[in-house]
């Protein structure tokens, strides 16, 4: 069978669940096609993408501009490894330092090599510049985590579905509760040995969890206060999906106006994925200035695609297309449209209590119990309507279209929202 070969979705779901480990519980649809804001499955049907691949395709569906650099780099130089130069590497980190506002990047692949690279970088700093003694360094982290599925970063997840039966655990984390900065005072004044405050601006797969205003740059203010370095977890919120370049944009060059009138807090350490190639190819990266990133000396820390030309070349299109299309601006306008549309529908409703998020990183929150299908039935008859989306945890489901999306899209997209969480009210 060629891989070009025309599949029923049936026959498609059957081959993957004969062959392949059932480690996702997919909606059961079938795509074959993507174009911008809109995926087609093998049967043709067309649907808004509502995912957007957990926010990887910011930029749209196979935009034409990653995918020419994409296949240019791809028919003239693949890949090196890192035992040579290659000659993009260099522009992308220039490029990407220059947006971001950080003096060094250390390119990796997938978003849990990023954080487990920002880990390590953090700890290596602890060490080398804290004079934590060895082996006693500690990364103070957040309840309801979402930061990869590695065996280290699993050690400090509480999803118990994510974690059982995977131990022995990596040891060094402390977990405090999200959005509350007296527990995170707290463990600072009890503890000398913390290097390193682990944290999503947002907390994306737990639900979409925005924490008050102001506590990232208290968050920030305290790991100043103590030493400690403020690592933010924007693999799911950065490059423009909450409303600017980076939900936690301190200081950045992006000349964005939500961005420059209103600096959150600079990190310590940036930890990038996903959008950083607009879902055409795995793109990480950690960044940080010189006295941080400066502990990583030749030997520490590699992998043989992290940087490669092909990623480069992908990297620095992905992030012009975010300027370019001033997507930033664009998904915080649509975000606050969305947010107005579906309250005035949820004021007089059964079947949802809230919607919550910034720009287009939304959710909301369907009346019924965690246990309850109804999150799932609700998004099978989205698809049925012609919109994917997922539920998150138990009875949330989240909303995370393309930015390129315009306002028209959104608001039929609003539209056939409605419309089906109409058919759920009792
Ligand atoms: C998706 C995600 C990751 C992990 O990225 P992968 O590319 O799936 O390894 C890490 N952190 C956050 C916040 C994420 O949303």
């Amino acid at each position: 069978m060629s891989v070009l070969q025309k599949i029923t979705s049936e026959d498609a779901i059957a081959l993957e669940d004969k062959h392949g480990a059932h480690n996702y519980h997919p909606l059961p649809v079938v795509l074959q096609k993507g174009e911008g804001v809109f995926v087609w499955d093998v049967e043709g049907k067309k649907y808004y993408d509502f995912l957007s691949a957990y926010s990887a395709v910011n930029q749209g569906h196979c935009h034409p501009k990653i995918v020419k650099a994409m296949v240019e780099q791809a028919q003239t130089l693949t890949l090196t490894s890192r035992a040579f130069y290659n000659n993009v590497l260099g522009k992308f980190e220039k490029y990407a330092t220059e947006t971001f506002n950080f003096d060094k990047l250390l390119p990796m692949n997938t978003g849990a090599e990023a954080v487990e690279t920002a880990l390590k970088l953090c700890r290596k700093w602890a060490y080398e510049k804290k004079g934590i003694a060895e082996n006693q360094a500690k990364i103070v982290v957040c309840e309801n985590n979402f930061h990869g599925r590695t065996t280290t970063i699993i050690s400090f997840s509480n999803d118990p579905v994510a974690r059982k039966n995977f131990g022995p655990y990596t040891d060094g984390f402390i977990k405090i509760e999200y959005d509350n900065l007296e527990a995170l005072k707290i463990v600072l004044e009890n503890n000398s040995d913390i290097a390193g405050f682990l944290v999503e601006p947002i907390q994306g797969e737990a639900g979409v969890y925005v924490p008050s205003e102001g506590y990232l740059a208290g968050a920030k203010a305290l790991c100043e206060e103590f030493g400690v370095l403020f690592i933010a977890d924007e693999v799911q919120t950065g490059i423009a999906r909450t409303g600017r370049l980076l939900a936690t944009c301190g200081n950045c060059s992006c000349a964005d106006k939500h961005c420059s009138g209103t600096p959150e807090v600079k990190p310590d350490i940036l930890i990038l994925g996903k959008a950083l190639s607009g879902g055409a190819y795995p793109v990480s990266a950690v960044l940080a200035n010189d006295p941080i990133m400066g502990v990583i000396k030749p030997g520490n820390h590699g992998s043989t695609f992290g940087g490669n030309p092909i990623a480069g070349a992908v990297g620095m299109a992905a992030l012009e297309v975010v300027k370019e299309e001033n997507l930033a601006q664009k998904a915080f306008d649509l975000g606050e449209l969305f947010r107005a549309e579906l309250s005035k529908f949820i004021a007089d409703c059964n079947i949802v209590n809230a919607v919550r998020g910034k720009g287009l990183l939304n959710a909301i929150l369907i009346n019924d119990t965690e246990e309850s299908s109804t999150a799932w039935d609700i998004c099978m008859a989205l698809k049925e309507n012609g919109l994917l989306a997922k539920p998150t945890h138990g009875n949330i489901i989240r909303f995370a279209p393309p930015l390129v999306m315009n306002k028209e899209q959104l608001l039929d997209c609003v539209a056939i929202i409605i419309k089906t969480l109409k058919q759920f009210e009792k």
